[in-house]
Order: C-alpha cells, then structure tokens, then sequence
C-alpha cells in the first residue's frame, strides 16, 4: 500500500514538472514559429519538429493527451513539407497555424488534476460470461441448496427452483445449457419426466438434461432416456461424478477448443499422442527442439504443455523451472511424459514445476482424461483469474473517480490516521506524512462541543455508520466544511479494525446559506421596521381622523344649508373610509410583524355564520341579494380557529360577496366537512367575478380588479388579512371565479370536536372559573366573563397590579350570569362575540334582572369600528374597550366604571 502511494507520488510529482515546464516549452515553440513564418528555412524546420515531436511524447506519457495529439498532427503534417524540401503555401499556412494556435490553447488550459489517468482495461483481460448456465429443478432444500453451492464453486452459473413452474417461467426468459432435474415431486412417481418432454419441445436451442432421483429402478431410468436425458443420478449425489458429467456436457460447446503444445525430441511419439488429442477436439503443436518452446507458448498459447523429460540439450526439469520463470504463465499447466518409472524421479520432476507425470507408454484414453482435466481446471483457473482482474480494474476505477470527488481516508480502530487521499491534503493543506499517523483532531477546529465528537465514536465503535457535517481548520487556520460519511469495517468478532471516512467540501455551499440567512433576517428586519413605522403612523392618523369625524358629525347635525350638509356629508364618507383604511393598514402591520395573538380553540362555525350575517342583513337588504346558508350543513361543525379573527374572515368574505355582486344577485354559503381534518367553509355569490389574470394577485396587500376599484369602495387589504389569519391559524384559503358569474371563496380549519357545554352530570362546567386574588368576601370584585384563555390570563395580570380591585374570570356566560347575581362584582366586563351567547344577550339578561340590573358592565370586544361602539353604546354598555386590551385605556375605563 505505502509502496503504491510512493509511486502514485512520484509519478505525480513528475507529472507536476511537466506541468510547470509547459509555458517555457510552449514560448519556444511560439518564437520557432514565428521565425518560421518570417523565412520558411529546413534549419528552423528541424528544430521546430525536433520539440514538437518531444512534446507529442511527453505530453501523452502524464495524461495530457488531448495536448499530446495537438502536438503529433502538427508534426505529422510538418514532415510532409520538410520530406518534400517544400514551403507550405498560404492556405496551407493557415491551416498549420490555426493547428498551432489550437495547441497552444490547450496547453494554456490544461490542469492535471482534471482527469485521472488510467488506460482502459486489456480486452484479453476483460472477463466474458460463458456459456455455462445450470438450472436445477429440485424440490428437497438441501439437495439444491448443496448443488448451487458445489457448482458455483466450480464456476457454473447455477439457478434453483423448487418448482416445476418457477423453472419453465425461467425458460421463457433464458435457456439454461445443462437442467438438472429431480425425477419425483411430491411423491408423484415421475413428473419431472414428464415437464421435460413437454418442455424440451419448445425449446430451443434444447439443453442437456441430467436426472437425479430417490429412485434406481428400470421404469424411472427408463423415463428419463425416453425424454432424452444424459445422465441418470441416484441420490445422494456423487458430487465428483456430477461435475465431471456436467463439464463434458458443456464441454462440446466449447467454442475455442483446447490447446495442447507437445514437446518431444520424438517426433513419431508426439505426433501419435497429438493424433488422439485432436480426436477428442483438442488442439495441438509439436516442438521437438526445447529451445524453441517459449517462441512456440507465446505464439501457440496453449492451455497445457506435455513435455518429455529427456531431451538433448535441455531437461523438461529445466524447460518447466523456465516457463515458470515468467508469470504469465505461472498457472499453466505442465505434465511430464516419460519412460521414468522411478518414483522419486517423479516427484523431483514435480517438484522442480511440474504438475502431473504420465509413464509412458500411456494408454490413450489416460492421456485424454488426464490433459482433459488439467485443461479444463487450467480454463476454469484463468476464467476466475480474469474475473478477480476484472473486479479489481472495476473498483479501481470507482476509487479514482471517488478520489476525484471526495476526501477520503482511512483510520486504525484507535483512529490513527492509516491514509489520506490527495483531496484530503489539497483541502488541509497538510502533506500526506504529516497527516498519516495522527489522528483527525489535527483538523479539529473547536467548532464543534466534546459532545458531538462523542457521539460520532460512539456511533462508529458500534459498528454504526455515522454521517454528518463538520467544520475543520486547515494547516493555515482556515476553516472549511465537510459533510461527512464515517464507515466502521467490522471484523469476525463485529469490532471495528478500520474507519474509512469520506467526505465533501461544502464550505461554499455553508458559506452562501450564511450568506442568505443574513439577508433574510436583513430583509425580516426591515419588514419589522417597515411594520413598526407603518403601525405608529396609522396611530398618528386615527387621533385627527377622530377630530375630522367628530366634528364633521357636528357640523352635519347643525342648522346649515341641505346644500353644505351634502359637502359635509362627503367628507364624513371619505373620512370614513380612510379611518377603515388606517384601521385595516394597522391590522396588517401587526400581524406582519408577528404582532397578533392567535388563540386558537373549539368554535362552531355555524355561530360564526350566523352572527356575521346578521351584521350584514342592512347592506344585504339594500341590495336586494338572497342570501341563504344551504341545507344540510351540520350546525354543531366545530373548528379550531380564533373566534375573533374568524369572524372577521368571514365577514369579509360576506362584505365582498355583496360589495361585488350584481344587483338582486344571491350568495350563497355552506360549511361541511372536507375530511376527518378539515372543515371547509364555502361563500359562493353571482357577481362580477376575478379576471384570469388578476387572480394571482388577489391576496396581495393593496391589490384591487381595476373594474371594483373604479365601482365599488374598498381598501385592497381585507382579503390579505384573512389570507395571513388563516395562514397563522393553520388553515388555507383560496377561490375559483368566472368573470360575469361569480366567485366561491373558501377556507379550509381544522376540525375541532364539539364544544362542549355541559358536563356529564348535565351541568353547566366551568373549569376556568377562578378567582385571582384571595381577598376576602367584602372586596371588591370584577367579574370578566370571557371565553379566550389568553385574554383572561392577560386581564388577570393587570388587574393584579391593581390595590383596590379583584378579579373573578368565568368562560360560560351562563356561569357568569348566574355568579353576578350571587358574588355582587362592582363591574362585569363581558366579551362581546361568544359562541354560545353573545355580550348583548348578556347585557341585557343582566339588566333585566333587579339583582345584577344596576352593575356597570363593559363590552370587551376586537370591533373596533365606530358602529360597533355605537351599537354597544346603544345596547346600554357602560363602556367599551377594544382588543388587543390597551392596558391604560382599560385601567382608565375600569377606574370610570367605578366611580359611578
Ligand atoms: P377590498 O374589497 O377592500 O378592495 P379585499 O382585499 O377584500 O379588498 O379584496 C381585494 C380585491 O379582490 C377587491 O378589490 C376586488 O377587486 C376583488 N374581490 C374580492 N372579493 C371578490 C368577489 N367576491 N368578487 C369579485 N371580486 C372580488
């Protein structure tokens, strides 16, 4: 190993002179030819094909061949002229030149490194599957276990079925040269007879067919001649017997016969030898001189040689310790022929090379068995040999590539470094000796905890492949990036003796993500800011739009003309809707940046429906449209969504259902279950409709269809609100419309079960129901009733800053309801929009009750629109505070609230 390293390095460092010395070799050659060009003369000629030709070679011989060949045509094509003693005319001239210029190019470009050099694989070394295909049909699993494995080893390419079926499937595809066949399956007498005639008729070419069974009598036998059967064997199997039978099955279709050199100084004697070799189709030559055998094996190549001992000049001892002298033929068989009767002669003569020893005179039928058996162990001997050659030339091509992409190496079990690669080096910048020996936390770079490492050989000594990325430093303090495959090689004990390590420069690829990590978080600050600034200006707005309304609404109701009161009338419009603008422009800043709290719990979609439809009944009804919610849909359909924000989706998407519909149209809205999962929820209407072309943009903030923009009032922001509510709250949202008919949009929740109002004993449970402050009876208490955990808890947080006031939440109105009437709570802050009962309904139960009539109560509620207030104000709330709960705003509500 260490000695292959030495020579790749030498050769490599070879390789790196030539590469260095091309400029200079290449500037030579440039001012030749210009000085060739100026006067064509034979001195400069020679000199110019003296360096071209040396670059022709040398350049081939370190893998630069693209540059090798640049350079021999441009000889090739000198020569000509200077074999014709001639001058090249002007075309010919400029052909010359551009082949020079092409050269010269490449040698610019030319990077050593770029491609391993390996010359393709030796077409006689290259292995070739031969004609050695065995089919076993044998039902007994050992039997055909035992025949796979004896034939394999015996290089036949074996295939076994267990049924008679699974074998003729395999027909179909492939035919076998030999089937080996069991005569009885499942105790029937003679089947497997039976499928061969049936078989062997269609088949083609027909394969030989060997029997073997439990059975030995006639009948059996019999069975298996008559369908054309080779061989018949009884089991148990003589394995010897059965391989030699098949190896003279196949041998007949041998296509290259065997070859037999004969070496006798008795011409008469080999030649009747080679004479009952060649009739059993073997091939031969004779040599009677020793001197010529190596001429006549390199020539000739035989698979055999039968010598004779005695010869004059030279023994066949010595003529068998000369061919064994080359490796080549270090396999090839060599048996001696002699009259040496002696034993121990024999031996020595075997000793000295040889592998068999014939006395003669031998009978012919010995001396075919026994060249047969040589020749055939002698093929089977260089078949596997060119395999394994074949095998290796495989893998090494594989490492080569592997070592051009990867960094490799190799540790001990402790985990010394046993070898690098050249990539390993290159990227470290350390030299091959410095690393081989150490162990990798030479390139440790502190990045990682002892942790990590701890784990990665905790993984690895048990046997375990880890894998993972890992910042080293480099010999010059750099850092680079490895994402990293570690490979334990398990001994037979399953202990690691090696680790091979292989690994990827990613340092780029880590460097760019960094790279757009901070931009991203760049790009998400100034989002941030841009929200921020967004969010305080819409703030800075409302305090004057409330002025400009307010006193706009003065104006209106004061004694002025019917003409002024329409101008004033304008400006509370156009002041209205830049409010909303402001308002909607806010809520989009806050959720862009992350602002928002999203409490997700059970919600019944149908409530949600319900209550968004009766908040757009006046605007229905001034135009005209139906709506109807069909049939069928399962009222108790509950989702896991916001209440709050639910409810603003969907009144937006009723608001444009009626803002875009035609007049007198209808909408129409279902909800059902899509899955399991998922509840859809669907607002069909019959309006204009979304041209193709803009629907890409339709939840895109400020985007408005020209054609509403121009006709309708609208801000372009509601439908990216609910776009990111539902985003947030895990669902999706989205549309079909054709122009001139409609639009369906629709919002996929996810299901959430029932809720539940009452416990199993029927009465109403209030798990929530709690008190935040142990004070006595006598102290003054509010009463939240709400049914957002995160706003009680908030709630409860600021009421806890409070000396002179205490808290009881409740999450049921009813619970609530009934608690006012026993606690006395000096207020009742109730959340407006509850699924079950509404806070105008328990307002006004609260009212009609003597007992509770009189408490304060304050609507909490996320409407922030002017109406909404006014409604509340209207429905005789004592106050009113917005979501999300502004905490001075309240304290200075709830401080009111209690002074009255
Ligand atoms: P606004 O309605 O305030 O303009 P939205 O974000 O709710 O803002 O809607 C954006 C645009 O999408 C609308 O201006 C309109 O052009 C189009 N649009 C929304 N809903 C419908 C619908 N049901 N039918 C036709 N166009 C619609």
């Amino acid at each position: 190993m260490s000695d292959s390293i030495s020579i790749s390095e030498r050769l490599s460092q070879l390789q790196n002179m030539f590469h260095q010395g091309l400029p200079g070799r290449m500037e030579e050659l440039e001012q030749l030819w210009s000085a060739l060009d100026k006067g064509w003369d034979t001195k400069n000629l020679n000199q110019f094909l003296h360096k071209v030709h040396s670059l022709a070679g040398t350049a081939g011989t370190f893998g630069a061949s693209t540059i090798g060949h640049a350079a021999r045509k441009i000889e090739v094509a000198l020569k000509q002229f200077d074999d014709a003693e001639v001058a090249p005319d002007e075309a010919g001239k400029r052909l010359l030149a551009r082949d020079f210029d092409r050269l010269l190019e490449l040698a610019r470009g030319w990077d050593p490194s770029s491609a391993p050099h390996l010359p393709p694989e030796d077409e006689a070394t290259k292995f070739q599957r031969g004609n050695n295909l065995v089919y076993i049909v044998e039902d007994d699993e050992l039997v055909g276990k035992t025949l796979v494995e004896e034939l394999a080893a015996v290089d036949y390419d074996t295939h076994w079925f267990r049924t008679p079926e699974e074998f003729k499937k395999a027909c179909e595809q492939w035919v076998p040269e030999v089937v080996v066949m069991d005569m009885v399956f499942d105790g029937t007498d003679i089947t497997g007879a039976e499928v061969i005639s049936s078989l062997l008729q269609e088949l083609d070419p027909r394969p030989h067919v060997v029997f073997i069974s439990v059975r030995d009598d006639i009948q059996a036998r019999l069975a298996a001649v008559r369908v054309g059967a080779k061989r018949y064997f009884t089991k148990p199997v003589n394995m010897r017997e059965f391989i030699h039978t098949l190896d003279s099955l196949t041998e007949k279709t041998v296509s290259d016969p065997y070859r037999i050199l004969l070496v006798d100084d008795d011409k008469a004697v080999s030649q009747y030898y080679a004479l009952v070799l060649e009739e059993q189709g073997m091939r031969t030559q004779i040599i009677s001189d020793p001197m010529q055998c190596l001429e006549a094996i390199a020539a000739f190549k035989p698979d055999m040689v039968l010598m004779d001992l005695y010869m004059p000049g030279c023994t066949g001892v010595e003529l068998a310790a000369i061919i064994r002298q080359d490796d080549t033929f270090a396999q090839m068989p060599i048996t001696f022929l002699s009259s040496e009767a002696q034993l121990d002669k024999q031996l020595a003569a075997m000793h000295l090379g040889g592998d068999d020893f014939l006395t003669k005179p031998v009978k012919p039928e010995h001396l075919v068995d026994a060249c047969l058996a040589r020749v055939k162990r002698a093929r089977q001997v260089t078949r596997l040999t060119r395999r394994l050659q074949h095998a290796l030339r495989e893998s090494e091509y594989r490492q080569l590539a592997l070592n051009q992409h990867s960094i490799v190496s190799t540790t001990d079990a402790s985990g010394t470094i046993t070898s690098v690669n050249r990539k390993f080096c290159d990227t470290s910048k350390y030299k091959e000796n410095e690393l081989v020996g150490k162990t990798h936390s030479l390139v440790n770079s502190g990045y990682h905890p002892p942790e990590f490492f701890e784990d990665m050989w905790q993984t690895i000594s048990d046997g375990r492949v880890w894998h993972g990325v890992i910042r080293n430093r480099n010999k010059e303090g750099g850092f680079y990036w490895v994402d990293s495959t570690i490979v334990p090689f398990l001994d037979n004990n399953g202990l690691p003796y090696q680790y091979v390590s292989v690994r990827t420069d990613i340092t780029e690829l880590v460097l760019s993500r960094d790279e757009i990590l901070v931009a991203k978080k760049e790009a998400d600050q100034a989002n941030a800011a841009k929200s921020v600034f967004l969010s305080s200006m819409s703030h800075e707005l409302r305090t004057p739009m409330n002025a400009i309304l307010g006193f706009g609404q003065l104006l209106e109701s004061s004694d002025i003309d019917e003409h002024h009161k329409n101008d004033v009338r304008e400006i509370l419009r156009a002041g209205t809707h830049q409010l909303n603008l402001i308002n909607e422009i806010l809520d989009l800043s806050k959720i862009e940046s992350g602002r928002i709290d999203i409490s997700i719990e059970p919600i019944m979609i149908s409530t949600v429906v319900q209550t968004c439809r009766s908040l757009m009944a006046p605007l229905i009804e001034k135009r005209e449209l139906s709506f109807e919610i069909q049939s069928g849909c399962d009222t108790d359909l509950c989702v896991a969504a916001d209440p709050t924000r639910l409810t603003q989706i969907v009144l937006n998407l009723f608001s444009n259902a009626v803002k875009y519909n035609r007049e007198k149209g209808s909408i129409m809205v279902r909800y059902e279950e899509v899955d399991t999962h998922r509840v859809r929820l669907e607002v069909r209407d019959t309006g204009i409709g979304i041209p193709p072309e803009d629907q890409d943009e339709i939840f895109k903030p400020f985007f408005r269809v020209g054609r509403s923009s121009a006709e309708t009032e609208g801000t372009g922001i509601g439908l990216s609100i609910s776009k990111r509510l539902v985003d947030n709250m895990g669902g999706a949202i989205g549309f079909e419309s054709v122009p001139n008919q409609g639009t369906t949009f629709w919002v996929e929740l996810e299901k959430a079960d029932m809720v539940e109002s009452r416990s199993a004993d029927g009465k109403e449970k209030d798990l929530s129901l709690k008190e935040v402050k142990s004070r006595n009876s006598e102290e003054p208490r509010i009463l939240y009733i709400e049914d957002n955990v995160a706003n009680i808890k908030l709630v409860e947080k600021i009421i806890d800053r409070r000396a002179d006031v205490g808290l009881v939440s409740v999450q049921q109105p009813g619970t609530g309801i009934r608690m006012a009437k026993t606690i006395s709570p000096v207020i009742v802050l109730v959340d407006v929009n509850m699924p079950e009962m509404d806070g105008f309904e328990v307002l006004r139960r609260l009212r009609e009750n003597p007992q509770t009539a009189s408490i304060p109560v304050i609507a909490v509620s996320a409407n922030v629109m002017a109406e909404d207030m006014s409604k509340a104000a209207e429905a005789g709330f004592d106050g009113y505070i917005t979501k999300p709960i502004d905490i001075n705003t309240f304290n200075q509500t709830i401080d009111k609230a209690l002074q009255k």
